[in-house]
């Protein structure tokens, strides 16, 4: 167990935040604060036990002066103000005199927020590329380091693992729930533990296939990948999307796992993608040369159904259909009213399929959406988070 911000006594310490405030911006507006809100529960945490708070995020890639302009944490600062109804004590820097001095005249329950880590990366890349000397300086501005970042907790940053090298460290809130949902999938799942797998390409989801095959009770493929799937089973696709490089990985896995491997027996198909795009349903077999699969049909969510029914823990990455077009949403839509009405641990594996389910209406219907969509495959895929593995264990 990795200790958590509760295991210290925040008063009257430099208590360094790593959030993750990487929000959606267009025409100089935030388009969804979510991920400012998720990081609430943690920073009035460390103000209400009277820690010193000093936040530090990213936002967007930085290579160029105007990619600084563009990410600016400026417009995070006036909306974090907002949601804590509190000043926020913002500085235009990410090292130098001014932040120290901003720092060192910090009172208890005060925050601050630093300019976007990333501003670092300008020369060498040095948050990125996790430069020592910058991790080195970044601890010295505090005295505790909690990472509640998990959407960067794959990656190793001077602003994660550097800072946590040299600091006392622990999770913040936001992780602490990551952990509790998905660590268990990976150790011990209740079962029946049924995966979707969606999605556009295949080689995206090697990885959590090659992981969760043996520890899955079952796979059920759609998305656009499902369709390597069928090729792989000699099923004429027409011109749906096809992941070439992957199929002989298909093969593998159809040979080796064939009862815990289920694909679409249906498929909704169009002759182009477009909204107006006239749909036709049809059972596997039938796709005609001209037609590209777009989404799982009505007899694919029946079988789908059976198996989800049984189920006692379900995880879901990629939608299983081209979601973002309204007429070819059903397929994703009618598995997120399966899982409502199933009383499984109902899990989202963050990133596009996140979107969808908020989108189509259906947050409320999961135990945990999770808000690193890189961070939780690569869990998923049973590799170790460095973001995480850096901070000190509970011995307790
Ligand atoms: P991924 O990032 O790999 O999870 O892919 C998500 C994307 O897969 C979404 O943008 C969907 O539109 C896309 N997708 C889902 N089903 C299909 C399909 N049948 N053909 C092409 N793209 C698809």
């Amino acid at each position: 167990m990795k200790k958590t911000i509760r295991d210290f006594d925040l008063n009257n310490k430099k208590v360094i935040i790593r959030v993750d405030f990487n929000v959606p911006i267009k025409n100089q507006m935030i388009t969804d604060d979510t991920r400012i809100k998720e990081s609430l529960d943690t920073i009035n945490y460390a103000i209400n036990n009277n820690a010193k708070v000093i936040l530090m995020s990213h936002l967007g890639r930085i290579k160029t002066k105007e990619d600084e302009i563009k990410n600016d944490l400026q417009i995070v600062s006036e909306r974090l103000s907002k949601l804590l109804n509190k000043e926020i004590i913002f500085i235009n820097a990410t090292r130098g005199i001014e932040l120290e001095k901003a720092i060192n005249d910090l009172k208890c329950g005060d925050v601050l927020l630093m300019q976007n880590t990333r501003y670092e990366d300008l020369i060498d890349q040095k948050e990125s590329s996790n430069d020592l000397r910058l991790g080195k300086y970044w601890a010295s501005l505090g005295d505790i380091y909690i990472n509640d970042a998990f959407g960067t907790s794959h990656r190793a940053h001077a602003s994660n693992v550097g800072i946590a090298t040299y600091l006392p460290s622990g999770i913040g809130f936001l992780i602490e729930k990551e952990l509790k949902y998905l660590q268990p999938i990976i150790n011990n799942p209740k079962r029946p533990f049924v995966v979707i797998l969606g999605g556009s390409k295949v080689s995206d989801k090697i990885g959590v296939i090659k992981n969760l095959v043996n520890k899955a009770d079952y796979i059920l493929i759609g998305g656009g990948m499902a369709y390597t799937f069928l090729k792989a089973s000699q099923i004429n696709i027409g011109k749906s999307l096809v992941d070439e490089e992957n199929i002989d990985f298909c093969k593998y896995v159809l040979e080796n796992y064939a009862d815990k491997i289920i694909l679409p027996i249906d498929t909704v198909n169009v002759e182009k993608i477009e909204d107006s795009a006239a749909t036709r349903q049809c059972f596997i077999n039938e796709i005609k040369e001209n037609e590209i699969g777009i989404d799982i049909g009505y007899n694919t969510l029946k079988l789908f159904k059976t198996y989800l029914e049984q189920s006692k823990t379900v995880i879901w990455n990629g939608p299983v259909g081209i979601f973002e077009i309204d007429s070819f949403s059903k397929g994703t839509r009618g598995l997120c009213e399966i899982l409502k009405n199933i009383s499984a641990v109902k899990i989202i594996g963050g990133g596009d399929t996140a979107s969808a389910v908020i989108n189509l209406g259906y947050k409320d219907c999961f135990d945990h959406i999770s808000t690193g969509g890189g961070a939780s495959l690569e869990l998923l895929e049973g590799k170790k988070l460095p973001g995480i593995e850096v901070i000190e264990e509970n011995e307790n």
